[in-house]
């Protein structure tokens, strides 16, 4: 049967591609944007994570439409980097505002409806660097841990009512976000990588249409890396 999926940041990068994996099972899928319209084949809701209000007003969209969300994909985020020293308080703010608080302000919107539903599956899209550390990261990496004590709450608050609340933590991933970075950098990553390769991101796809699945159910408040080895033991 047609769950209804809820991607934010669906509209590109690794939130596009977890959006059409969830499409190909044949689920009812909707993505969010800022402005830029929905991608081809999918349904698109105009909403901005930081501000709950807008939140409110996709989530009753998708509602109207499809019904209640069943499987929340908290993907949308943001970096901006520099060292410690540098970095401003508002550059701080901004990137847990978005990145961590974001995705409280959406699962706890989909968590009321979830539960009269009696079922529901959270995955926040994390970061290796959220329990690895990275220098110029702060901001990123302490927004990145926060999802895994927040995925974990919410396993202990409503993991009896058969809602699941997982962390997937990529690696690096061939998206915008790291074309961004300079090349000596992308190559000393490469480096460090076990795999010597970024994830493409129907990689990270494939673990949470997976944890989304009917055989996940008993997997609650883990955190599943794909990153190609580079995090290990952490
Ligand atoms: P992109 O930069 O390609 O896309 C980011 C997405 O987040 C866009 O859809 C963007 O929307 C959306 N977004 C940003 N801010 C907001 C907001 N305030 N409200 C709604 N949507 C917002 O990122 P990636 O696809 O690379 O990354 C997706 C997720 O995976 C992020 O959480 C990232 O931290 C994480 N990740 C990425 C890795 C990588 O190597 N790329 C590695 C590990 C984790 P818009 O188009 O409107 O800007």
């Amino acid at each position: 049967m047609a769950r209804t999926v809820l991607v934010t940041g669906g509209n590109r990068g690794i939130g596009l591609a977890i959006a059409r994996a969830f499409a190909e099972n044949g689920d009812n899928v909707a993505v969010t944007h800022r402005g830029s319209g929905a991608p081809d084949g999918l349904y698109g809701v105009q909403c901005d994570i930081t501000d709950s209000a807008s939140v409110d007003a996709a989530f009753k969209e998708i509602e109207e439409k499809f019904g209640p969300v069943e499987i929340l994909v908290a993907n949308a985020g943001i970096t901006d980097d520099t060292l410690l020293l540098r970095m401003s308080e508002e550059q701080f703010e901004r990137v847990v505002d978005t990145n961590l608080k974001g995705a409280w302000r959406v699962a706890k919107r989909a968590s009321a409806k979830m539960l009269r539903g009696k079922f529901g599956r959270m995955i926040f899209i994390s970061s290796v660097v959220g329990l690895y550390g990275n220098a110029g990261q702060t901001n990123y990496a302490a927004s990145k841990a926060g999802l895994v004590g927040l995925a974990r709450s919410i396993t202990r608050e409503l993991g009896s009512r058969n809602i699941t609340a997982n962390v997937v933590a990529p690696g690096f991933v061939e998206t915008d976000m790291t074309a961004a970075l300079p090349e000596d950098q992308q190559k000393a990553y490469l480096a460090s990588i076990p795999a010597r390769r970024f994830a493409a991101p129907e990689e990270i796809a494939g673990a949470v249409t997976w944890l989304a699945g009917d055989q996940s159910g008993y997997i609650n408040g883990a955190v599943i890396p794909v990153d190609g080895g580079l995090g290990m033991g952490h």
